[in-house]
């Protein structure tokens, strides 16, 4: 009897040991991951303080967060106490046309950036089934969602005409939008200062706003003035978000000309009554006093329309020309300035020698009169000929930091993809977010690390549902960063701007590494993010 019993025992206690052994065994085997990062300090995109834990990367998703000493894992990053957060989302980038030329995106990976949203300033492409399957196929080493642009959607249905949309027109351009949002989109953005959405009405705006909004989009504008009539153009955004019932997104919040400096204060107060009064309105900024946009932005709206042949036959029609000079003249005077030293060419495709001038330097080189008159004149000849992009330095220091406190205020570039030495840009493709970490969080102090990073990752990806995205969390998105938060650097200059970040260890982009030791490792693990209205 006894024997029997301790036969049963030791049968029972075997079956045990199988079990237990299978189950750890399966444990281990569940808990082997791609990657570790030990040794960071987590700062996890909400803004709260960071604390120290290590990180498992699995899948090209965050497995677990704590403090991993069991796992095994194919290799390891220390990150010797640096701030360990997620990777920076760039919710406003112009990257058309740029992605073949440089698919490793280095400009944006090495300033820690890992998604990009592009087709702002209503600039995009109108297929975006057909863009999505080229991104796709291309494989850039960022992630890229987009939206649908005003300018390009009204171009395909009415050209560059200066008009109000016929009802046809304007169901054309509905159907646009509504495609595009089906396809994918996040949103449906406007450029008011561009040819030819500076002909349209914000009717038009808020009914291709309200097909957006049906998707879950957001309304992002450049808005109609950044200048003088800075209050009344941010009062129309106001008014198509209320109107469409859409989340709003203002770009590039800033205010431009040295008679308007100061102005920020009545800007922002505007955007906090908005918000109290139930709009969802949002904003971003680029971290300096200079922007950059086409020269032709400086002519009257009137001349530009109806594509390049016309716009050059006015300016050869002396009558026209001079009508323009002193229209230049005039603005130049109000605002205080004597030359037009403060515009400077960044890419003129006639002759290269003109780039990273200004135009007062220009006209000198050019060995014309040191006056505003002949510098107007030089204004047209450039224009003329091409459409140079250029850079205007109009924006005040105090403004920059006074809208860069405003909490619910994003860090966007503005930039695009650029190819090393290739033109004079403005530096803030290369170098906006370690502009804000270094300069305007380590040695400024306007805000904490904590929440610059905030405003980089986590409000971005809430505002554009860019769902699994934007925080360091378990089942989240492995786009991570690693910095020194004492050494983070912005080394682009708008005299020598084709300069990396420093201070940046890694990035990686949906676990895979993309950054290391400030160069490309060449790999390029970026996807497509679709918006939430999309229709299989
Ligand atoms: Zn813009």
């Amino acid at each position: 009897m006894i024997a029997i019993f301790i036969q049963r025992l030791s049968y029972y206690w075997k079956l045990i040991t199988i079990l237990l052994c299978v189950c750890s065994c399966s444990t281990i085997y569940a808990q082997n991951c791609n990657l570790i990062i030990k040794n960071g300090r987590i700062a996890d995109g909400t803004g709260n303080s960071w604390y120290r834990a290590d990180i498992a990367i699995k899948d090209g998703k965050i497995f677990r967060i704590g403090q991993l000493d069991s796992l095994k894992a194919e290799s390891i990053i220390d990150a010797k106490g640096q701030i360990v957060c997620p990777g920076f989302i760039d919710i406003h980038t112009h990257i058309e046309d740029d992605e073949l030329k440089n698919p490793l995106a280095t400009n944006f990976i090495s300033d820690g950036v890992t998604t990009v949203i592009t087709g702002n300033c209503g600039e995009s492409n109108t297929n975006l089934n057909k863009y999505f399957k080229f991104l796709d196929s291309l494989k850039l080493s960022i992630n890229v969602a987009s939206l649908v642009g005003h300018n390009d959607v009204r171009k395909a249905v009415m050209g560059k005409a200066m008009r109000t949309p016929t009802d046809t027109e304007l169901k054309k351009m509905d159907s646009i939008v509504e495609q595009a949002m089906k396809d994918g989109a996040v949103g449906f953005s406007t450029g008011l200062i561009y040819v030819p959405g500076i002909y349209s009405h914000k009717e038009e705006i808020a009914s291709l706003a309200t097909v957006a909004a049906k998707y879950g989009g957001v309304y992002c504008t450049h808005m109609r003035n950044e200048g003088d009539s800075v209050l009344d153009a941010i009062q129309e955004a106001l008014y198509v978000a209320k109107t469409a019932g859409i989340p709003l997104q203002i770009s590039h919040f800033k205010v431009g000309g040295q008679n308007n400096w100061g102005l920020s204060n009545r800007m922002l107060q505007m955007v906090k009554d908005a918000r109290t009064s139930g709009i969802d309105v949002t904003i971003d900024q680029y971290p300096y006093t200079a922007s950059s946009t086409a020269l032709s932005t400086l002519l009257p709206e009137w001349v530009l329309a109806d594509g390049q042949d016309s716009v050059k036959a006015r300016l050869e029609r002396p009558k026209i020309k001079k009508q323009i000079i002193n229209y230049l003249v005039i603005r130049l005077s109000n605002r205080g300035m004597k030359h037009y030293s403060f515009v400077v060419v960044a890419n003129n495709s006639m002759d290269s020698s003109f780039n990273g001038k200004s135009i007062e330097e220009i006209n000198l080189q050019l060995n014309k009169p040191h006056t505003p008159f002949s510098e107007s004149a030089t204004i047209i000849e450039l224009i003329k000929d091409a459409s140079p992009s250029a850079l205007f330095h109009t924006i005040s220091e105090k403004d920059v930091c006074n809208i860069m406190q405003y909490p619910y205020n994003m860090i966007a570039s503005d930039g695009t993809i650029r190819v090393m030495g290739i033109g004079v840009p403005h530096p803030r493709s290369y170098g906006t977010n370690a502009r804000v970490l270094g300069k305007y969080v380590r040695d400024q102090h306007l805000m904490t690390l904590e929440d610059a990073i905030r405003r980089m990752t986590s409000l971005p990806a809430q505002k554009f549902h860019l769902n699994n995205r934007g925080l360091l969390k378990e089942g989240y998105a492995a786009d991570i960063l690693i910095f020194d938060e004492k050494t983070i650097t912005d080394n682009s200059t708008f005299s020598n701007p084709h300069q990396y970040s420093s201070g940046i260890s890694y990035v990686l982009v949906n676990g895979k590494i993309d950054w290391q030791n400030n160069q490309s490792t060449g790999v390029r693990n970026g996807i497509v993010l679709y918006g939430i209205g999309k229709k299989d």
